[in-house]
């Protein structure tokens, strides 16, 4: 399929202030599509607008202006449809303390319309891992079981496109690991994800697409690939064989110290030759025992991006 799963166009948010606060501009203006069958990684730093963002996909939040589109359904237009295209594991642990996970299943497929028979509840308990807790009560569920569960919520009406906000924030790696190869195949089977997370490293490994917003804006869009080829900053790791200070490079050079007493050297690749740096490292009267280079991360593009803006 080539078409969108999310269309945005011009969406803006501003949550009216209370007491004493002023009103909130959470978004200024998104303009973003996320294609279809893409694992699509929503980056940024806090209060950047992600979970806004996605709570008005989700249905959660009312925006102030603009259009959004899930599969195809514009939301002001076809609510229903929009809605029933868009499954959304949310940032926040919201469950009804009184149901089981089994319960808690069947009163989301009934909030969606799923008839009975179409009910995939054990389906996705065992996805999801519970089947062993199916009829456990909520309160007696651990903080992973409980996103798990979450997980499972979202995905009861077999939407088109998944969304996670945030899905492994706080969680041990086993529980990580898992969320991830559920979200791989799901995403096998033809399923559009789209997530938030805080670790680039994960954003690096999961992510087709990103898009970095910042301060409610999209900053960057792009494939991963292409966003980390973007950005020509290097770093040249210098080991030198007695300690050495930080000392001035030429500009374009920047140096620092690490714990180890090694030598950082960043620099611009398009700007400043690596030779340029070795020749600065020598004349500082440095002598080298080992060097090595860094390319960048998605780190260092995120940190570029969402600098001081
Ligand atoms: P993120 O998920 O990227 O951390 P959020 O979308 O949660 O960002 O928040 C974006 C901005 O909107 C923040 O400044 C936050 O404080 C503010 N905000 C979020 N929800 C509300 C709300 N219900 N009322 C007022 N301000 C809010
Ligand atoms: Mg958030």
């Amino acid at each position: 399929m080539t078409q969108d799963a999310i269309r945005i166009e011009n969406l803006h948010k501003t949550y009216a202030g209370s007491k004493g606060s002023p009103p909130k501009e959470a978004l200024r203006g998104v303009d973003l599509t996320i294609p279809s069958g893409s694992i699509f990684g929503l980056l940024g730093p806090n209060g950047a607008g992600k979970s806004t963002l996605i709570n008005i996909l989700a249905g959660l939040v009312l925006k102030t202006s603009g259009k959004v589109s899930i599969w195809g359904f514009d939301q002001d237009v076809n609510p229903r449809q929009s809605r029933a295209s868009i499954g959304v594991m949310p940032q926040e642990l919201n469950l009804d303390p009184f149901f089981s996970p089994r319960e808690a299943l069947d009163v989301q497929a009934g909030l969606y319309g799923v008839p009975k028979a179409q009910r995939r509840s054990d389906e996705i308990l065992e996805l999801v891992g519970l089947s062993d807790k199916a009829n456990a009560y909520a309160r007696t569920l651990s903080g992973g079981m409980r996103r798990r569960l979450l997980l499972g919520k979202a995905l009861v009406h077999t939407p088109h496109i998944l969304v996670l906000d945030e899905p492994t924030a706080g969680v041990d790696i086993e529980l990580r690991q898992m969320l991830w190869a559920n979200v791989r195949r799901l995403n096998e089977q033809g399923m559009t994800i789209v997530l938030t997370t805080h670790y680039l490293e994960e954003a690096e490994e999961m992510c087709d697409e990103i898009a970095i917003i910042n301060h409610g804006q999209v900053v960057a869009r792009d494939s991963t690939a292409h966003l980390l080829g973007s950005i020509d900053l290097k770093t040249m790791i210098i080991e030198p064989d007695k300690p050495t200070e930080v000392f001035d490079a030429p500009s374009g050079i920047d140096v620092t110290r690490d714990a180890s007493g090694a030598l950082r050297l960043s620099y611009r690749a398009s700007k400043t030759s690596a030779d340029a740096v070795l020749e600065a490292v020598r004349s500082a009267g440095v002598t080298i025992r080992d060097v090595r280079t860094e390319q960048a991360d998605l780190e260092d593009v995120f940190l570029e991006l969402t600098r001081s803006r």
